[in-house]
């Protein structure tokens, strides 16, 4: 089946996360298939390290200017890992890839090669603060063994716990393009930040097995692992966040008639008598997949994580009135 497209800060926990996140497939897969011998996915894991690509292909300083642009050896990277993506990836086959995926067009073309094999794609991005990670590669460098002091990185290709040169590092940082669950070869967009414990972690990667592999799109309802995680995320925030965009999924199913283009009346709530008005596309229905597909993406917009800090704060009403603007700007693109 799909393509999972892991991204994030260089040193952020993306392995980390790649790790957990194939364990628990295999569970899920094992649960799914029918028989041991006859697995309904197999499960891949592509990286970096899988590829024995070294760290220093990301360094724009080392490479010798006259013969190869910048970032050729980037580019080299980036092809054999394409190769080894397109290599296995069929609608039998679960590819986790685990890096960097900076850059918006380089997801792009991933997202691009699932759909041509008929096999759906999304985006894990790992969150973490600039600092935190930055701190974590000093941690590897000041590992590194002493005769290795002076030289860019560690030499070994399969080494997880490498680090990059500092200034490679600020530069990957720097050129870092942030996914956007508001274009197509983002989303769906979940986010796990470094603080996100089992239960959270858990499930984020239910609604991406959901996601890609799911029969069902039920709705899936708040659970006790959201208040909890939401107590120390700032109050109910995660909670409402849920709970305010299933109800306007659902008031939009409850009242849209079959010829579309409706005007959808929906309460600001909360002691506030205004109306939210979310404008449908004319000419068809719109149906629950779709719907849960934006309101997933909107909640990874807004549940907090990297360069989203500020979102936290907003109270129930806001939240209403921000998803039915996303909604609003979603279906008029579409229009
Ligand atoms: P990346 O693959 O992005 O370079 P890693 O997954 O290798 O990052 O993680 C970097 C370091 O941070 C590792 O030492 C790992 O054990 C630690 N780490 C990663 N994620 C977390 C987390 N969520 N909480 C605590 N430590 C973490
Ligand atoms: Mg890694």
């Amino acid at each position: 089946m799909p393509l999972i497209i892991i991204t994030g800060f260089p040193t952020s926990g993306k392995t980390t996360r790649a790790k957990q996140l194939h364990t628990y497939l295999t569970e899920r897969i094992k649960q799914a298939s029918s028989s041991a011998t006859n697995p309904k996915y197999r499960l891949h894991l592509i990286s970096d390290q899988t590829l024995s690509i070294s760290r220093s292909v990301y360094d724009l300083s080392a490479l010798p200017a006259h013969t190869r642009s910048a970032n050729a050896s980037e580019k080299d990277a980036r092809a054999s890992i394409y190769g080894a993506v397109k290599r296995v990836l069929s609608d039998k086959d679960i590819v986790i890839l685990d890096g960097l995926n900076y850059i918006k067009g380089w997801r792009y073309q991933l997202f691009c090669e699932a759909k041509a094999v008929r096999t759906p794609s999304c985006v894990l991005q790992v969150g973490c603060s600039k600092e935190k990670s930055r701190e974590v590669n000093e941690e590897r460098l000041a590992r590194r063994p002493e005769k290795e002091e002076g030289s860019a990185i560690t030499d070994d290709k399969t080494d997880e716990g490498g680090a990059y040169a500092p200034e490679s590092w600020e530069n990957l940082v720097f050129r870092y393009e942030e996914p956007n669950a508001m274009t197509r070869w983002d989303s769906p967009l979940f986010t796990l930040i470094w603080e996100d414990g089992e239960e959270q972690t858990k499930q984020v990667f239910d609604g991406l097995w959901e996601a890609i592999a799911g029969e069902a799109r039920k709705q899936v309802k708040p659970n006790q692992a959201t208040v909890q995680r939401s107590r120390d995320a700032g109050g109910d925030y995660l909670y409402n966040l849920d709970r305010e965009t299933q109800d306007i999924v659902k008031q939009i199913l409850d009242q849209q008639s079959d010829e579309g283009g409706d005007e959808i009346r929906i309460s600001k709530g909360h002691g506030n008598d205004e109306d939210l008005v979310v404008e449908l596309p004319a000419g068809k229905k719109v149906g629950l997949p779709q719907l849960q597909r934006l309101r997933r993406a909107f909640m990874g917009l807004n549940r907090g994580g990297i360069g989203l800090e500020l979102v936290g704060s907003m109270g129930p009403g806001r939240i209403r009135e921000s998803f039915v603007g996303y909604l609003n700007d979603a279906f008029e693109k579409e229009g």
